[in-house]
């Protein structure tokens, strides 16, 4: 193993950018050249790699974003595209590469590996959505960045006597709505994996407020539906005044915080030692505090576990 390549690709997660890093300079300690893709698969197919140095990740750790940008890349999902990518690596005589991002990126990594090309995979999504490790980077920044907006609501929707219904991402996966749910005190989470029942959180909601509450935060992950129809529901059913926030894309953005910092830092260490080692067709992550790596299509055959405790004790704390 002499040169490797990085990309990003798929939606970018705060701590990409700490993950680069960690990858380019653990790279050159160990006396490889490191290669940086442009755009994710589109980049590797149009052959824009840039030799990467030491200073070229200087002053980026703290950056959300992603310095190589990234992009959706239909042609790769082909044999086709993924050939011209695999002559483009033999062109740069690349030996092996790291691709950082979530679920659509594995699977094209391992595309890519069963033509025989060592590749590894680093989690980088917000949504928390891969099964085989506790956290993806980018998810811990992405919870604060929903707990900062929730205690911004928390202000408004107390002085009014409200109900906030707030949107946040999350397709298939509750795990932004579950955790910033519980750390910011919210009266119910709406989330792909529990099925909801309107009449039984407008009772719940009503309730709450009767006792003295003096505001109400749900979330929905945006995967359940609308929540602007959850909110106008709620407040037929409940007589009271309720409003709907969208989060939106701000949620990928903003500094990254420490946990993604040293969270993308070991998985960047950690995908170029399983290089350095000879090994192919592994994704890293973190279970029970330990760094880890294992086999790509293991990893992305696995199902994912809701956590019903953080779920349920939601529901308790709120009454
Ligand atoms: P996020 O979870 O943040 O959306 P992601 O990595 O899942 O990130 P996708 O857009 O699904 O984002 O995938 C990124 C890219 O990976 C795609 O644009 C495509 O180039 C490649 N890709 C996705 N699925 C496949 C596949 N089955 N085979 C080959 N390449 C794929």
């Amino acid at each position: 193993m002499k040169r490797i390549a990085v990309l990003t690709s798929g939606g970018d997660a705060p701590g990409m950018n700490a993950a680069i890093r960690a990858v380019v300079r653990y790279s050159i300690y160990n006396g490889l050249q490191v290669f940086g893709v442009k755009r994710g698969y589109k980049g590797l197919i149009e052959g824009d790699l840039k030799e990467m140095t030491i200073p070229s990740v200087g002053d980026i750790i703290h950056r959300g974003g992603t310095i190589l940008r990234s992009a959706r890349c239909l042609e790769f999902q082909e044999e086709i595209g993924r050939e011209k990518a695999l002559n483009i690596l033999n062109i740069f005589k690349i030996d092996g590469l790291v691709a950082i991002g979530g679920d659509g990126t594995f699977r094209g990594a391992m595309a890519l590996s069963e033509m025989g090309f060592p590749v590894i995979g680093v989690p980088g999504t917000i949504d928390n959505d891969l099964s085989y490790t506790d956290y993806t980077i980018g998810f811990d920044t992405s919870v604060n960045t929903v707990l900062d907006a929730v205690t911004k609501l928390r202000d408004t929707t107390s002085s009014h006597e409200r109900v906030s219904v707030v949107q946040v991402m999350g397709r298939n996966c509750g795990d932004i709505a579950l955790y910033a749910g519980l750390g910011g005190g919210a009266e119910a989470v709406i989330v792909p994996e529990v099925e909801f029942d309107m009449d039984k959180l407008s009772e719940n909601v009503s309730s709450s407020m009767n006792r003295g509450k003096n505001q109400s935060i749900i979330l929905v992950a945006e995967g359940v539906g609308s929540a602007e129809e959850i909110c106008k529901k709620l407040q037929e059913k409940t007589g009271l005044e309720a409003r709907t926030t969208i989060l939106g894309h701000i949620q990928r953005g903003g500094n990254p915080t420490s946990n993604d910092r040293v969270l993308a830092s070991k998985l960047g260490q950690k995908a170029v030692q399983c290089l350095i080692e000879g090994k192919s067709s592994r994704v890293v992550g973190i279970r029970s505090n330990e760094i880890i790596d294992m086999d790509i299509h293991e990893a992305l055959k696995m199902e994912r576990k809701f956590d019903m405790n953080m779920y349920n004790l939601i529901n308790i704390l709120a009454r």
